[in-house]
């Protein structure tokens, strides 16, 4: 007997709703709380228009609203490139597709003296509220950022990077990038987040760190130089007033992963999920941190 049949549902009908239910899902969960979710609730209105003016015999309204609908998916391609961008690069990082993927092992070789030399810098800033971004790059290179400021590339050291942020150094201002456990650029110059939810105390600098990590799959760390408290901004969340405890479990979640993250997921349905470093978001935009809080030298305040 077949599966589809002219009066039955059959499974492939079933696959068939339950793909498009995901993609629907997926979009809608993409543009949330970003400027095209107005754009999105704008087009509706302009087609319930449509349909009205059709149904009340307005044939001018009508043609024009028909020809701007059709100019419209077009517009809509090219209003919708960053958040279509984004998923394919969400795509693209997913875990089923890194399963295929060679380790980088020489970030993982020497992952405890960078993930030191990484705290204790981060921490040595925060103490003495010197503001900085550190982005650490993952899979993705980013390149056109590299290019917008100075390569270095140097073997990590705290003193380093602590001296990078020094203010009123020729280096200070921007992000220092660290690639492959080595710091590989200073001074260069982020995109900012457009996300109208964040709080309105962070500044370009926090901006910065949560707009170059919505763009790539990267981990920043910023320190303030108003309050000198440590941040990490991942896939477009901030987590905010980490504990040294908290900074060191980010940091290895990222040189030191279980090798299931990478390689074999302990989950199926894990396969598509993100990394389970970071968990929960607030209505800010803000994640909560999955890591114990159980800092004993932590600066918080
Ligand atoms: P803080 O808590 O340290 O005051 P903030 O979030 O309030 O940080 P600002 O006070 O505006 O931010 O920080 C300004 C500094 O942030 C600049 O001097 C520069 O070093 C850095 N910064 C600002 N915009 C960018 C950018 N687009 N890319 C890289 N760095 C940036
Ligand atoms: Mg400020």
């Amino acid at each position: 007997m077949p599966l589809i049949t002219n009066n039955f549902i059959g499974i492939r009908d079933v696959c068939d709703i339950i793909i498009v239910a995901l993609a629907i899902y997926t979009f809608l969960k993409l543009i949330r709380y970003t400027r095209a979710e107005l754009l999105l609730k704008g087009i509706l209105v302009l087609l319930i228009i449509q349909q009205l003016s059709q149904f009340l015999g307005l044939h001018t309204v009508n043609y024009i609203l028909q020809a701007a609908t059709q100019v419209g998916l077009i517009a809509l391609l090219v209003v919708f490139q960053p958040e279509l961008r984004r998923a394919l690069e969400q795509m693209g990082r997913s875990k089923f597709v890194r399963m295929f993927l060679p380790k980088d092992t020489q970030a993982i070789d020497k992952s405890e003296i960078i993930v030191g030399e990484l705290c204790e810098a981060t921490v040595g800033l925060a103490n003495k509220k010197i503001g900085s971004i550190i982005i650490i790059e993952r899979t993705e290179k980013i390149d056109d950022i590299v290019r917008t400021g100075i390569v270095i590339q140097s073997d990590i050291s705290s003193e380093l990077l602590m001296n990078i942020f020094v203010p009123n150094t020729p280096l200070h201002d921007g992000a220092t990038i660290i690639r492959g456990g080595r710091i590989y650029a200073a001074s260069c110059f982020l995109p900012l987040t457009q996300n109208p939810n964040l709080s309105l105390e962070l500044g370009t600098r926090h901006r910065a760190a949560i707009g170059i990590s919505e763009v790539s799959d990267c981990m920043v760390i910023v320190t303030s130089e108003e309050t000198g408290k440590i941040s990490i901004a991942s896939g477009g969340n901030l987590t905010r007033n980490l504990t040294v405890t908290t900074l060191k479990a980010a940091l290895q979640s990222i040189y030191n992963p279980p090798d299931e993250t990478f390689d074999k997921p302990k989950h199926w349905w894990n396969v598509f999920s993100k990394d389970s470093a970071l968990q929960g978001q607030d209505t800010h935009g803000n994640t909560e941190m999955s890591f114990a809080p159980d800092d004993k030298g932590g600066n918080d305040e």
